[in-house]
């Protein structure tokens, strides 16, 4: 009992100690990367780009976080200014209408450009964001902090947990996220070019709580994926933006 005492008291403190840690690096980062007064360009395409003047996502804020300390201080947290504006308006309009905490995944390079593994994410126009879950009817946020595994989840085609059917995919509020951010992304010259997710979760999504204004307001949602791009886009949803002036 005692042994079992000291390995809970030693784990507790490395766990306190560490995530100490964490949060001065990250906030030591977030303060070697402020805004300033500079505008952001895209160059090029979300495939073919890089990014000038990129803004940093911020790590935290009241009903969000970025999911993984170490792709965000690897400069993998960068979007155009239009976009960060857009992405945290939605994030203050969705505290109005819900309690719910959201998690913001892999974004650009602070220049652009290839971003290892991703296919696009290459001029601060792209943000992969993670699925919002529940368990039994209620926001579940239990693998939030997985770190980069979380995109290695598996999810079936009605999108419950492969590993635990109790939790699945809340795709009302998913939903809701994207009709926000089509919202908040015209008041900034922005709107939702492309949204990639698995394409067998398009049933569950329109069938969703305000999904057929998904389908009503013109957002395109991918057709037709590969194999293995499909399966990597059950845990999250990609988002491509583009400028509307
Ligand atoms: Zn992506």
């Amino acid at each position: 009992m005692k042994r079992f005492l000291l390995i809970a008291l030693v784990s507790i403190t490395s766990y306190l100690v560490f995530s100490q840690h964490v949060s001065t690096t990250i906030r030591r980062y977030m303060a070697k990367h402020p805004d300033g007064t500079s505008t952001s360009v895209s160059v090029g395409t979300v495939s073919n780009g890089s990014l000038k003047n990129g803004k940093l996502i911020p790590y935290r804020g009241t009903n969000f976080q970025y999911f993984d300390s170490m792709s965000y201080v690897n400069h993998r947290a960068f979007v155009h200014h239009k976009l960060k504006k857009t992405v945290l308006s939605s994030y203050n309009t969705l505290e109005s209408k819900s309690n719910r905490k959201y998690t913001i995944m892999e974004c650009s390079n602070k220049t652009g450009g290839k971003l290892y593994p991703h296919r696009t994410h290459q001029n601060g126009l792209s943000i992969d964001f993670m699925m919002p879950l529940k368990k039994n009817g209620k926001p579940f946020y239990g693998l939030d902090n997985t770190g980069a595994g979380h995109y290695l989840l598996k999810f079936d085609e009605q999108g419950y947990l492969a590993d635990d059917k109790s939790i699945s995919i809340d795709f009302d509020a998913t939903v809701q996220h994207i009709l926000v951010l089509e919202q908040e992304a015209r008041k900034n010259g922005l709107q939702i070019k492309k949204i990639i997710i698995n394409t067998e979760l398009k049933d569950e999504l329109y069938a969703a709580k305000n999904g057929s204004q998904i389908k009503a307001q013109g957002i395109y949602v991918v057709q037709k994926l590969t194999p293995m791009i499909n399966a990597l886009h059950d845990d999250h949803y990609h988002i491509d933006f583009a400028f509307t002036r």
